[in-house]
């Protein structure tokens, strides 16, 4: 039986291409490796970010990863390795980060932030999906006088930012001390609760009639012409119309189509844990200077960190583990931490936070949706909607003003 289209990979991005798929009519049929109840879309910070947030490639980056670096505080490090691919990588990064691209990155942030928050709520309040949601800002702490300083000249709208004081902002988070000098409330970012989310919209894909093969692992592509005409996999081998390829961090399938994309696995920690309810952030906040996300969800805070290049390791390293809870300790006052749970994942990240999204350049039928970065659950609804549309309604890249203003294929 010849499947309609079958989505590889079942992180956020396949989900919600799935969802856009299926709300046009297609036949949509999601095989993953493992089940859907971990990985990188369920232990992320979940934070919805997309307005008035510098992105990673952002002028100044490199300058302040070194001085951060020199403190012994760098949440950002590069393992040693041979991998040339990394290397040029980097200085695609280094020669992303200028003010004419930020500018760009950020109009391109806000446009697809909104139609993710409201696909998120519409999802909510439409399909009826129970996931935690808030529209309530991002909290962005402040530790160094001069960075605040420069940024709150910045904020001149008051409709998008509120710059509160030492004290008002120990009233968002109570854990606080007296080293932390102020905080800029971005008043139209989010949070969800990432897995919650996740299985919220496996429940509703499925009880749609989505298929879901799980525990299958696909390993090969086989080409007929200029078509996929057949995936292999641990299980069996299937024919479609279509094939999205939505592996976030792993590019193996994407290689076999001969593609050698622009994007690196960037590693990164969580520890989830539950605290007094009167200690519990407010909202969801980040330490700007030091890459520490807090997001309050319904029972527990989670906390992330971390931007490791040059690693595969799935293991969670203690000493990175060791380190978040280091540099936290040095802004809050000392409180309890309880039924904590590590956990570690690998982010697809380009280098301008650009992703990759669009008709493969050789095959006519295989779509690619990844290089989502830190910013996947941000954006993934609005991914998954481009994807919807360029296979339902334009059949290619050209005619899709998305894929050529938001893809790599355009934009890299
Ligand atoms: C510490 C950390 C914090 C983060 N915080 C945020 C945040 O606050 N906000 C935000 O927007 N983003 C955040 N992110 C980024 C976000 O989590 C990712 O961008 C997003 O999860 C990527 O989704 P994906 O679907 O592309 O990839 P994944 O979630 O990795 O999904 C890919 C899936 O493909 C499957 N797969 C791979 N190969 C195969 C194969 N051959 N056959 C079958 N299945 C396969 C994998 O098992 C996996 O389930 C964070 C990431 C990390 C690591």
């Amino acid at each position: 039986m010849k499947r309609d289209v079958v989505v590889v990979g079942g992180g956020c991005i396949g989900l919600m291409s799935a969802y856009c798929l299926h709300k046009s009519g297609r036949e949509v049929t999601v095989i993953e490796k493992n089940d859907i109840t971990d990985g990188t879309s369920f232990g992320n910070a979940g934070l919805l970010s997309a307005f008035k947030k510098a992105p990673l490639s952002a002028p100044g980056v490199i300058l302040d990863t070194l001085k951060l670096m020199a403190k012994g505080e760098s949440p950002a490090s590069v393992h040693p390795t041979f991998d040339l691919h990394l290397y040029k990588w980097l200085l695609k990064f280094a020669a992303s980060a200028t003010e004419s691209r930020l500018k760009r990155t950020l109009a391109l942030f806000e446009r697809y932030g909104q139609i993710s928050l409201d696909m998120y709520e519409s999802m909510v309040k439409d399909d009826g999906m129970d996931f935690h949601f808030c529209k309530d800002g991002l909290l962005m702490i402040y530790t160094e006088q001069n960075t605040f300083d420069a940024k709150a000249k910045l904020c001149t709208n008051p409709d998008a930012y509120e710059i509160l004081s030492k004290e008002r902002t120990k009233e968002y988070m109570p854990i606080l001390n007296e080293k932390v000098i102020g905080s800029i409330l971005l008043k139209e970012n989010g949070h969800v609760d990432p897995g919650e989310f996740m299985l919220e919209l496996k429940k509703y894909l499925e009880s749609n009639g989505v298929e879901f093969l799980l525990n299958e692992e696909v390993q090969r592509l086989e080409f007929e012409g200029s078509k996929v005409s057949k995936i292999r996999t641990s299980k069996g081998s299937y024919e479609a119309e279509t094939f999205v390829l939505s592996t976030g961090a792993d590019d193996t399938l994407a290689k076999q189509a001969k593609n050698k994309f622009m994007m690196t696995p960037a590693k990164g920690y969580s520890v989830t844990f539950k605290m007094k309810d009167e200690l519990k952030p407010k909202t969801s906040s980040l330490f700007a200077d030091l890459f520490i996300a807090m997001t309050p969800r319904r029972h527990t805070v989670r906390m992330t960190s971390k931007l490791e290049l040059g690693t595969t390791n799935p293991e969670v390293v203690r000493k990175q583990i060791d380190s978040i809870h280091k540099n936290l300790g040095m802004y809050t006052n000392k409180f309890d931490m309880e039924e904590q749970v590590e956990w570690t994942g690998f982010r697809p990240l380009t280098p301008n936070d650009i992703p990759i999204i669009g008709f493969d350049e050789k095959y006519k039928n295989l779509v690619h949706a990844t290089g989502l970065g830190w910013l996947g659950i941000t954006f993934a609804p609005a991914i998954g909607k481009i994807i919807g549309d360029v296979i339902t309604k334009d059949g290619k890249n050209e005619t899709n003003e998305d894929v050529l203003l938001f893809s790599a294929f355009y934009q890299g």
